[in-house]
Parts: C-alpha cells; sequence; structure tokens
C-alpha cells in the first residue's frame, strides 16, 4: 500500500524484482540423505519468499519469516501447520544475495537439496532467468540504533549503515581454520563473485555423532568441505583459503532473508550462528523503534543510497 503518490513518485524507487523464468534443481538432501527437488518460480510484488510443499497433500505453504523458524541445528528449517523444510538457509542466500525479491520455492522432498554446499548453483540459475522489474517500490528495513544478541560467547548485531553490509569473525581451535575475519560490502555482484561459491563446512570427527543424530545424512565430499585433524579430505581442497568464513557470510545473509525485507545495516557477526541470527531477529522485532521501513533511490555505485524517503505508514503495519 503505497498512499497519495503519484506514478512518477513511484518510478524513481528501486524496484521490487522477481524472476524472468523459472529455476528448477534436484539431488540429495543433506540432512535426510534423501533425493529432493525444488523449483523456484516468479511470484507477485510483496511475496517475500514463500515455500509451496509440492509432494504433501493440499501442497501447504510456509512463509519464508522468523516466526516460522522451527529448528537451527546446524541448519535452518521452518514449519508451518505441522509440515516443515529443512536446510533454507543456501538457497534463500542465493536469492537474497542476487537481489530476488519475490518468489515462490516448490520443493519435494522436505529439504532443498544441498547441490554443492554453496549458493553458487542457485546464483547461476537467477543469472540464466534473469530479473524482472515489478513496478512496485522496494521498502527496505533501515536499522537506527544497535541491535544485539549474545549467548555463550556468540554474538550478532545490527547496526547503523547507509547500506547492506556483513562482517563476520570466525575462532576455530583448527590448524586449517584458526581465526578468520572478513567484510563484505553487499552487492549482488559482488555477492555472486566473493561469497556464493564457499561451501558448507564440517569436521570429520563429528560426522558419526551427526549420523547418530539422523543429521548429515546426505552429506559427502561432493557437498561440504570435510576437515580431518590436519587436512582437507576434499580431494580439490579450498575454493579459496577463507572459505570457511565466506560460508558464514553466506549463511547470515541467507538466515537474515527471514525478516523479509531488505536490511540498510551493518551485520557483525562474531562466532555467531542460525541459532545467534534468530535471536538477533526475534530482538529486531521486539524493538521496532531501533528501525523504519524506507524506500530508496538513487543508488551510487558502490551501493549506498543517496535518498531515502520513510515509508508513510506506521511501520507495524506491515506483516514481519
Ligand atoms: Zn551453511
Amino acid at each position: 500500500m503505497f498512499f497519495a503518490k503519484s506514478n512518477s513518485d513511484m518510478e524513481k524507487y528501486v524496484q521490487q524484482k522477481t524472476l524472468g523464468g523459472t529455476i528448477e534443481f534436484s539431488g540429495i538432501a543433506l540432512h535426510t540423505g534423501k533425493e529432493a527437488s525444488v523449483r523456484i518460480l516468479p511470484a507477485e510484488p510483496d511475496t517475500g519468499y514463500r515455500f509451496r510443499l509440492s509432494d504433501v497433500p493440499g501442497n501447504p505453504e510456509v512463509e519464508a519469516s522468523v516466526h516460522n523458524i522451527r529448528d537451527t541445528l546446524l541448519a535452518t528449517s521452518l514449519g508451518f501447520n505441522g509440515v516443515s523444510i529443512k536446510t533454507v538457509e543456501h538457497l534463500l542466500s542465493g536469492l537474497a544475495g542476487s537481489g530476488v525479491d519475490n518468489s515462490l520455492i516448490e520443493v519435494s522432498g522436505q529439504e532443498i537439496p544441498i547441490l554443492d554446499g554453496s549458493a553458487a548453483p542457485f546464483v547461476r540459475g537467477v543469472e540464466m532467468v534473469g530479473l524482472v522489474e515489478q513496478g512496485v517500490p522496494k521498502k527496505m528495513m533501515r536499522i537506527l540504533g544497535e541491535i544485539e544478541a549474545r549467548e555463550n560467547g556468540s554474538r550478532a548485531v545490527l547496526e547503523p549503515a547507509d547500506r547492506f553490509s556483513v562482517s563476520f569473525t570466525i575462532d576455530f581451535a583448527h590448524p586449517l581454520i584458526g581465526r578468520q575475519e572478513m567484510e563484505f560490502d553487499y552487492s549482488p555482484e559482488a555477492f555472486g563473485r566473493e561469497i556464493a561459491f564457499a561451501r558448507t563446512f564440517g569436521f570429520l570427527k563429528d560426522v558419526q555423532g551427526m549420523v547418530d543424530k539422523g543429521l548429515a545424512l546426505g552429506g559427502s565430499l561432493e557437498n561440504a568441505v570435510v576437515l580431518g585433524d590436519d587436512r582437507i579430505l576434499n580431494p580439490g581442497g579450498l575454493r579459496s583459503p577463507d572459505e570457511f568464513v565466506r560460508h558464514k557470510i553466506l549463511d547470515s545473509i541467507g538466515d537474515l532473508s527471514l525478516l523479509g525485507i531488505p536490511i540498510i545495516g551493518a551485520y557483525k557477526g562474531f562466532k555467531a550462528g542460525h541459532r545467534i541470527n534468530r535471536l538477533l531477529m526475534q530482538e529486531v522485532l521486539a524493538r521496532p523503534e531501533m528501525w523504519d521501513l524506507v524506500l530508496v533511490a538513487d543508488h551510487d555505485g558502490q551501493d549506498r543510497y543517496r535518498e531515502i524517503d520513510p515509508v508513510d505508514s506506521h511501520p507495524l503495519s506491515i506483516t514481519l
């Protein structure tokens, strides 16, 4: 709903985008170990991301929303009305990172195929079908003050900034990871170039424990970086020396998309994961005085927004 503004006013703002066609993938699901498939379709303005379970009677739908997070153990899983979809974060990261605002995602197998463990296949798929502008301005969430979540030595923060950026620090007591830090200034192009390729990773010593819990049943060297005590087991090695911290940035962009609206602000993660990102998003929703909703126009080449207009409605009147 955009109130008393003329069409020409609306056209100056950055518009919502959807896919120019349908993308399909199938393959093994990381956690169930079963075959799964996904069709990623265009959707109407203001849809956001919606999942539809195409192999469940009645084809129930689950909105990609922080309210629908059901589990954050090793992956982010969504659920609603008794149905669930596992491991949504790499797909959501690929869509959000590529600048897709609206998509309907049909899933068979109740988990997103893990593919190569990164978001690169999704980004390539989006590039193949292209994006189309939908003639409706894109609302964004502008962070006005610091919002923080902490737990057990992990921390995630959102701070005011004139564009979206993600910085991340990891510190693993493993000789091949150690401490890695990266600051990423978001743009769809930079996401495709610097973040999308980074694969999920795990430790060989943890594999049996995960399998005993019914997790990672589909995990293999085809879809994850696996670390032994002192070496990478994957024959091709790493895609970059800091692939690990890049993957954490990928995961965080996927998790943050569950706010349902792009952010103008700086996210900072310290040893953070899906669980702390969920706490951070709950904190965002609990503190509406720390953000507002805006329409944006005119970025410069650095994706800084020069012109920002508050949406002239009460922020809580949209569903988040
Ligand atoms: Zn991940």
